[in-house]
């Protein structure tokens, strides 16, 4: 009854219907569960009863992984959510009952349901849900499955029941494939499109199992020949699977279409064939659901976010797996009720044995029993996590309006009501996915190891290119080098070819050119050779000569040779006299101390002498000598016999060489005592040859150059000129360099004895006429102009003698005509000393210049200067005054003679 129903669902409010409730509707706040908060009863949930328990959920509640047993494992509190269904009535209804009011009446504002017992009696019951006959199947999968479908794809494991006397529409509500009208579609298609909505086919998974539960054996309808299939429970989580049923995996709704399609035909073949009907069994659908969580970390991580990107790649993705089981019970009307005929008790029992322990554990479960007989049935086994477990379940009872089935329907509604307060723990079906990391990283290591390859294909390809460019380069280079080089050489090789042709052009004109001079050459060469052959053969000869003269040496040297042998025996000789001879040198010398004493004790006389000499005065010595030689003599014989005795004495006790050999003694007193014995012996015409032979002029030479007394220098130097006086000492004198020395020693000489004794030695070396030149030219006359600076009238005496005795051997010279030219003197400059001393007070300088002037005016060269010079004057005076007849008759003779002095004398007017 349509009317009535419409009526019934402007329900009452609920506390006042409480209060006539006299079913089990009080029992509903009794704990619903052994986990369940006891003190929440079902209907105090307001907001959409089924669907309120989503809000239950946690979505970041800790999770379950892979069921294993935690502390975290509890979940939340799920009560089991029912809805009761009305069917319409069918046609059979309408005609059977139209006398009839149907037996149910829905409130679904108030979510009631009230059951007529008799006309005047209802029972009213609450459910989460009551739909009426008019609900569409939208409206009841959004009511019923939907909360449950959201849960499976958030993992959490969703059940999904309908329970009711078969035509009531069970499979209406959950197998209707709608393919006829898309609006009646039924949950299962419904709930498959919701899943496919959400999962992503590249990460997640959607399997499916369709198993029909007949008679206690379990049939795979996908795979009918499979028909008996077992139950595996995993005994700590309480997870069921069966390993033997076949899983399709969904992957579009069509396919999902197909497999119910294929399922619902092969549970009407299996019926057929069983002799039975479709009601009678248990259809499962089962729909695992996997789904990878993405950009989540599992909630129990601890991770504290700073892991690299590489341990995020090996972390293994975080998966959620639920299930969902929609289950189509078979009718729960009593056997004896459903006017099944031919079928046996047993097939009924085993139909009844599952519903029946579902009952039970639903009873026990609802009454917080300690016992729940699980294991009693295999429905009840697979059902285990949906009642008591951890699934979101939602339980749908059907029932029908025909009050002919009223106890059907008070018993599906009881069932209902007892349902409504089982308890679950939800939980979340959350787990890393190690099998799926590992086969990631299989084809991660894979495409690494084909992009490494690949990559190193390349790398291969590209050397291989490098390489070929290279030997490119590298041949295109070479052949460049070579292509140059060869140009190069070509170049070369012309410019080398034209040079030479240049350079033979020129040679052939050099050729030409040089044709003739070489002709003029050739003569000149031929004359050269001539006279190099010439220079030749008279080197020849010269050389032959050389050979013979080595020759006549070579044998002279021979002969040499021999005398050689010959002296060496007359040496040995000798060495033997030498010997002989240094005894008697000793012996001698005993002598020579002896006759040191004696010496000293004669040179303290001859002082002694000297003194007395001088006490005399210069006016005592006998004024008629000319010569200090006589003066040195006079000396001796002034000492009185006595000292000459001695001196001849020693001469001859001591020998001549030893006594000049004293001159050369260490000792400066024994060198003066030694000179002035020789110079005493030297005073003696008979010993002046034996002093001379025995070395003693040279030795007295010596000893004016070596010593620097003054002493020996004035002894010395009258010795030589006592020597002086033989003609051929003079020349030895002049050999040994005698007027130097003696100029030397008179440049030195301060005592003017020293200079007479000096310019005596030179005058008498003037006396000589060989001598002449070689006396001059060593400086004699200048010496002896030098000397005259003194100005003593002794040592001038001495000077003018010598010039004297110059100007007449010059004079003897011009006269016999080997001298020319003018006089020497003259060119010394002696003349205007001449002049003026020629009328000295001191009778022997004016007699000796009187002598030169008249010797030099014999010769007329010299007449010229001695007029300037004044000489004329004086040649007129000694012409006139001269004491001596000789020269006063050559000086008038000269002057008589000379046509330039008669010149002079006129051009002077002296008269003569
Ligand atoms: P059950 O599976 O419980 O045995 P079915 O689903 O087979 O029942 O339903 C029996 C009959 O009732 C079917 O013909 C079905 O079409 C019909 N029926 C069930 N429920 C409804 C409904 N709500 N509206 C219309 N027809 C329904
Ligand atoms: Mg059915």
């Amino acid at each position: 009854m349509a009317s009535g129903g419409g009526n019934n669902r402007n329900g009452t409010h609920r506390n006042s219907l409480k209060g006539t409730t006299t079913t089990s509707t009080a029992s509903t706040d009794k704990p619903l569960s052994v986990n369940s908060n006891p003190s929440k009863p079902a209907f105090k949930n307001k907001s959409s009863p089924l669907t309120g328990a989503s809000s239950g959920l946690r979505k970041s509640s800790p999770g379950s992984l892979g069921g294993g047993a935690a502390k975290d494992d509890a979940g939340v509190p799920g009560r089991v959510r029912v809805a009761v269904r009305l069917r319409p009535r069918n046609a059979e209804e309408s005609v059977a009952d139209a006398d009839f009011a149907d037996c149910v009446e829905l409130q679904p504002e108030l979510k009631r349901l009230k059951l007529r017992k008799n006309n005047w009696d209802t029972d009213t019951y609450e459910f989460d849900e009551v739909l009426t006959e008019f609900a569409s199947q939208k409206r009841v999968y959004e009511v019923v499955a939907k909360p449950v479908v959201e849960g499976v794809l958030d993992g959490y494991n969703g059940t999904i029941m309908a329970y009711g006397q078969t035509g009531t529409g069970k499979t209406y509500t959950l197998g209707r494939l709608g393919e006829e009208d898309t609006a009646n579609r039924g949950i299962m298609v419904r709930a498959m499109e919701d899943i496919l909505a959400e999962v992503s086919p590249e990460i997640d998974s959607v399997l499916v199992s369709y198993l029909q539960l007949y008679m206690e054996s379990l049939q795979d309808l996908l795979d009918p020949t499979n028909d008996n299939i077992s139950i595996v429970e995993e005994p700590k989580s309480g997870d069921v699977s069966l390993p033997g049923a076949t899983l399709v995996e969904i992957r579009d709704q069509q396919s999902f279409l197909e497999l119910l399609r294929l399922g619902e035909a092969h549970r009407h073949a299996a019926n057929t064939k069983l002799n039975t009907e479709s009601s009678r069994s248990h259809a499962l659908l089962m729909v695992h659901v996997k789904r990878t969580v993405k950009g989540r970390e599992p909630a129990h991580s601890s991770d504290n976010g700073n892991s690299t990107s590489m341990a995020r790649s090996l972390r293994p993705p975080l998966v959620r797996k639920g299930k969902l089981v929609v289950v189509d019970l078979a009718g729960s009307e009593r056997i004896d009720k459903s006017g099944s005929d031919g079928h046996t008790r047993e097939e009924a029992k085993s139909i009844n044995l599952s519903l029946s322990a579902l009952g039970k554990c639903i009873n026990a479960l609802a009454e917080n029993s300690a016992h729940v007989p699980v294991r009693d049935s295999k429905l009840t086994r697979l059902l285990r996590d949906s009642f008591g477990g951890t699934a979101r379940t939602s339980l749908v009872i059907t029932v029908g309006p025909s009050p002919r089935h009223r106890g059907e329907t008070a018993s599906t509604i009881m069932f209902g009501q007892r349902a409504m307060k089982v308890e679950n723990m939800l939980k979340l079906k959350e787990e890393f996915d190690y099998k799926s990391l590992a086969r990631r990283l299989d084809i991660q290591l894979d495409k690494l190891i084909m992009e490494h390859e690949r990559k190193q294909k390349a790398f291969e390809v590209e050397i291989e290119r490098i390489t070929a460019e290279a030997q490119n380069r590298i041949s295109e280079a070479e052949r460049n080098y070579a292509d140059a080089v060869e140009k190069e050489r070509l170049k070369y090789q012309k410019d080398y070819m034209e040079s030479i042709k240049k350079l033979e052009e020129k040679w052939m004109m050099n050729q030409q050119n040089q044709g003739n001079e070489r002709k003029e050459q050739m003569v000149h060469i031929a004359e050269e050779v001539a006279e190099v052959k010439k220079l030749l053969s008279k080197e020849t000869s010269l050389r032959k000569a050389a050979e013979e003269e080595v020759d006549n040496l070579k044998s002279q040297l021979a002969q040499l040779k021999m005398s050689e042998a010959l002296a060496n025996s007359e040496i040995l000789k000798l060495q033997k006299m030498v010997e002989d001879e240094v005894c008697q040198k000793e012996k001698l010398e005993g002598e020579i101390s002896m006759l040191q004493s004696q010496l000293l004790h004669l040179s303290f006389e001859a002082d002694e002498t000297r003194k007395r000499l001088d006490r005399g005065g210069p006016g005592k010595v006998p004024g008629g000598l000319d010569s200090p030689v006589s003066q040195v003599r006079s000396q001796l014989k002034d000492s009185g016999n006595g000292e000459k005795a001695s001196v001849a004495k020693l001469f001859e006790q001591v020998g001549l060489q030893k006594i000049l050999s004293l001159l050369e003694a260490e000792d400066a007193d024994v060198r003066i005592h030694a000179v002035k014995v020789v110079a005493n012996l030297a005073a003696e015409e008979t010993n002046q040859q034996k002093i001379v032979e025995a070395g003693g002029l040279k030795s007295l030479l010596m000893l004016l150059g070596s010593s620097e007394d003054e002493t020996i220098h004035r002894v010395a130097a009258g010795a030589i000129a006592n020597l002086a006086m033989n003609e051929k000492n003079q020349e030895l004198i002049m050999s040994q360099g005698g007027i130097s020395l003696l100029s030397t020693t008179a440049s030195h000489a301060k005592d003017p004895q020293t200079l007479r004794m000096v310019a005596g030695a030179i005058a008498n070396l003037c006396g000589n006429d060989k001598l002449q030149t070689k006396l001059r030219g060593e400086g004699g006359i200048k010496a002896l102009l030098e000397i005259v600076k003194c100005g003593h009238p002794d040592v001038l005496a001495q000077v003018a003698r010598g010039i004297a005795n110059f100007a007449k051997c010059e004079s003897r010279a011009s006269t016999q005509g080997s001298k020319t030219g003018r006089s020497l003197l003259i060119e010394d400059g002696a003349l205007p000393w001449i002049v003026q001393n020629a009328n000295s007070d001191a009778s022997p300088i004016r007699r000796h210049t009187e002598l030169a002037l008249c010797h030099l005016a014999q010769h007329e060269v010299n007449a010229k200067d001695m007029i300037s010079e004044g000489a004329l004057w004086e040649l007129v005076r000694i012409s006139q005054d001269c004491p001596r007849e000789d020269i006063r008759t050559l000086a008038h003779r000269t002057l008589a003679s000379s046509p330039d002095f008669i010149a002079g004398l006129k051009r002077l007017r002296i008269d003569y």
